[in-house]
């Protein structure tokens, strides 16, 4: 029977083909715990007396963040809630609004809860079954989402926003945008954000670089109350595809994830002094008073076409 490498003991839950490392369930735990608080100081992402709202979806993902960062909110070295959006798609969303409720209740955090509808008029769904749309599923669901949390995180005194965003996620995106030639996203792609106004929260992702299969046996081995469920529009989109490409790569190919982010890492400083000249000027959206590049902001458009008031 093999045994763990750090501590002898079994049964081991985990194999890590890239570094060779076998391990039980408590030095497993104790490994992503360390990792992801090690790159929390090392990006600097949180400070002593923050304020973080999780953006929890009910997710293996977000819940394992609000998790992590409950050890900090429990030490008095931050303070800590949770916010959750119901993009209004059925058979997914209530279940997973149902479990984030669950999760902030069982740590006793404050937890506000919004649904697009509420501010934008219309659920996902209904979004998605008129004709005339003009983009896909999690456009509409990524830019209204990010307004909503954007504004409540200010609401409530927020210094910083953590999302569950995995090495998975991050790997998919640096892919997407190379692919897809959008360089000026690939400069803003990291574990931090760099707002370019101060009525955006700054954005921080805790479990960057944890794959994905490793938060979903995290959240097994912490016996954490997560949804497994995908959402039903994930598939149409690009980034699906993307996701499922670097995964058949990743079989063969156990590290090319680690290499891909530590690539990028190191080259981006070189695509930022090179390609963000173009400083884009941010003011206030006329309708909303949020920041915007133009005279709307980018939610306020989507709004108004949606809800056909041009
Ligand atoms: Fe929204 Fe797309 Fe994510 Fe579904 S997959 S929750 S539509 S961003
Ligand atoms: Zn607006």
């Amino acid at each position: 029977m093999k045994k763990c490498t750090k501590c002898g003991a079994t049964p081991v839950i985990i194999h890590r083909k890239a570094s060779g490392q076998i391990l039980c369930k408590e030095c497993f735990i104790e490994s992503i715990t360390d990792k992801v608080l090690k790159g929390i100081r090392r990006n600097k992402l949180i400070e002593k007396g923050d304020k973080v709202a999780v953006a929890l979806s009910g997710g293996k993902d977000s819940v394992m963040v609000l998790d992590i960062l409950n050890s900090l909110y429990e030490r008095n070295i931050i303070d800590l809630f949770a916010i959750t959006i119901d993009e209004g798609i059925e058979g997914y969303r209530e279940h997973g609004v149902e479990i984030a409720v669950k999760n902030a209740n069982k740590l006793g955090l404050d937890h506000r809860i919004a649904s697009i509808k509420d501010y934008f008029g219309k659920t996902l769904d209904e979004i998605m079954t008129d004709d005339c749309r003009e983009h896909g599923a999690c456009t509409y669901c990524g830019v209204f989402r990010r307004w909503i949390i954007n504004k409540i995180a200010r609401e409530e005194g927020a210094t910083k926003i953590a999302t569950g965003h995995n090495l998975d996620d991050e790997t998919q995106a640096i892919l997407m945008n190379y692919l897809e030639g959008n360089i000026d996203n690939l400069t803003r792609i990291g574990a931090k954000s760099e707002p370019k106004s101060d009525k955006f929260t700054v954005k921080i992702k805790p479990l960057r670089e944890i794959p994905e299969k490793e938060v979903a046996l995290y959240a097994i081995a912490r016996e954490l109350d997560v949804h497994f469920d995908e959402c039903p529009y994930s598939r149409e989109s690009f980034r699906g595809e993307v996701g499922r490409f670097i995964k058949e790569l990743s079989v063969n190919h156990p590290t090319i994830m680690f290499s891909t982010l530590k690539g990028f890492d190191k080259i981006k400083p070189a695509i930022k002094k090179e390609f963000s000249g173009k400083k884009v000027k941010i003011g206030m959206c006329i309708n909303c008073g949020e920041p915007a590049s133009h005279e709307l902001c980018r939610a306020c458009l989507f709004s108004k076409k949606i809800n056909n008031e041009e």
